[in-house]
């Protein structure tokens, strides 16, 4: 029997930029309905890293990155838990003279955003950070930035979402979306018939194919950052770690456990899912052991990666369709969309309700792939480390 469902707005994906969006639309008063072909936050949303840092994103993306950062410390009254959220402060670590020297041109460049960010030469970093070894050109530190628990909230949005009158329906994929006279008409699962005025996609590394459907695709392509966790150690690190030019990450949950990044895993077979890569991990335990001598002997419990969408310059999808009213995209965050993912989920409510949005987002248009031709789709993104 067919069950059908109609709603002011359908979004198809239940990663944190869906299911904030869910919320914030529910929270605006309009009746919605959120679909996730399998677990809400159960892909990218959920296995990242944990990083909710401005620090090293580009100028377009720091407007979008501040709304979100207003958001983080309102968790306990949005979703009811604090997700782990901390702002513990993100350092990042210059190896070379020439990349402190560009760890000294954005904090420059980024001086009028308000990161305040702290610059330390290698002595003063060893002084100010005594937990640090190695070799240590300098460093950055944005003592606001921070890191949460995406296992816990991503979920917590959907679920949010749902508690705030949302239909939201998991192991339900969106096959089909057409646009109708008055809005969409979307088949989804085995059984669902959905029409609703407006549609949201944000469907992570699978939202090409609805874009497409719509007539504009974009070159999305895959990427599957590696991790590794280790077993739970003394208390020490106290901040998110990166470093410039990407490559290695590193935190320690209160837990003690160090969760740490870096390099690449691969597609199996069913791209929908992969595996971390063994040359990575052995790379990162690497320069985890010549930053963290006190890892040395430490015991890696668990390895993983996750499916990511990768557009050519770095930037996310996010604003209206080109060639559809009342369609939305929200895609392709390119190994960066944890922190800013609930400032999106704002954005596409501002879009829905009124039209317009005062945060900036033109740089993040789809048209700025029109006239691309289908075989790039195809093509391969480029190797920006930049997860985190
Ligand atoms: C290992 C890893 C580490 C990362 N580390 C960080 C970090 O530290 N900091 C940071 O800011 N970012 C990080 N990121 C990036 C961040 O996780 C993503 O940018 C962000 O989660 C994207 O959210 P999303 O909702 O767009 O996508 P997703 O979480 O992938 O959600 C998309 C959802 O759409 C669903 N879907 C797809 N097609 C359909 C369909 N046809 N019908 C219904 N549902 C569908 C999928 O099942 C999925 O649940 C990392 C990513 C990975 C993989």
């Amino acid at each position: 029997m067919t069950r059908r469902f109609s709603a002011d707005v359908a979004i198809i994906g239940g990663g944190l930029v869906g299911s904030s969006a869910a919320l914030a639309l529910r929270l605006a008063g309009l009746s919605v309905i959120l679909m996730d072909k399998g677990f809400c936050g159960a892909q990218a949303s959920g296995v990242n890293y944990g990083g909710v840092r401005r620090q090293g994103r580009p100028m377009g993306q720091l407007p979008l990155s501040q709304r979100a950062h207003q958001i983080w410390p309102q968790l306990n009254a949005l979703i009811g838990i604090d997700g782990e959220y901390q702002r513990s402060g993100h350092l990042k670590l210059a190896r070379t003279p020439e990349d402190f020297a560009k760890l000294e041109h954005y904090a420059e460049t980024v001086k009028s955003f308000g990161l305040d960010l702290e610059l330390y030469t290698g002595a003063m970093a060893k002084a100010r950070f005594p937990w640090l070894s190695g070799n240590i050109a300098g460093a950055s530190l944005c003592p606001d930035d921070g890191q949460a628990n995406p296992r816990l909230v991503s979920p917590a949005f959907a679920k949010a979402a749902r508690d705030a009158g949302a239909i939201v329906l998991e192991h339900t994929a969106v096959h089909a979306a057409v646009h109708t006279n008055d809005g969409f008409a979307l088949q989804a699962g085995a059984d669902c018939e959905i029409t609703c005025r407006f549609l949201i996609n944000s469907a992570g590394a699978w939202a090409n194919k609805i874009a497409a459907g719509f007539d504009e695709p974009a070159p999305l392509s895959r990427i599957y950052p590696s991790m590794v966790v280790t077993e739970p150690l003394a208390p020490r690190l106290p901040v998110s770690l990166g470093e410039e030019g990407g490559g290695f990450y590193c935190r320690q949950v209160t837990r003690g456990n160090y969760i740490m990044g870096g390099g690449r895993g691969y597609a199996l077979a069913d791209p929908d899912f992969s595996r971390p890569s063994t040359t990575a991990a052995l790379s990162v335990m690497k320069r985890a052991t010549t930053l963290f001598p006190h890892l040395a002997g430490a015991h890696v419990i668990r390895f993983w990666s996750g499916t990511e969408g990768q557009l050519p310059d770095n930037n996310p999808v996010i604003g209206p369709s080109g060639t559809t009213p009342g369609l939305f995209h929200a895609f392709g965050f390119c190994g960066a969309g944890f922190q800013v993912a609930p400032a999106v989920g704002a954005i596409l409510c501002d879009l829905v309700t009124s039209g317009e949005t005062a945060t900036p987002i033109d740089a993040f248009s789809i048209e700025r792939f029109r006239n691309m031709s289908s075989q790039h789709n195809e093509k391969k993104g480029t190797h920006n480390e930049m997860v985190e």
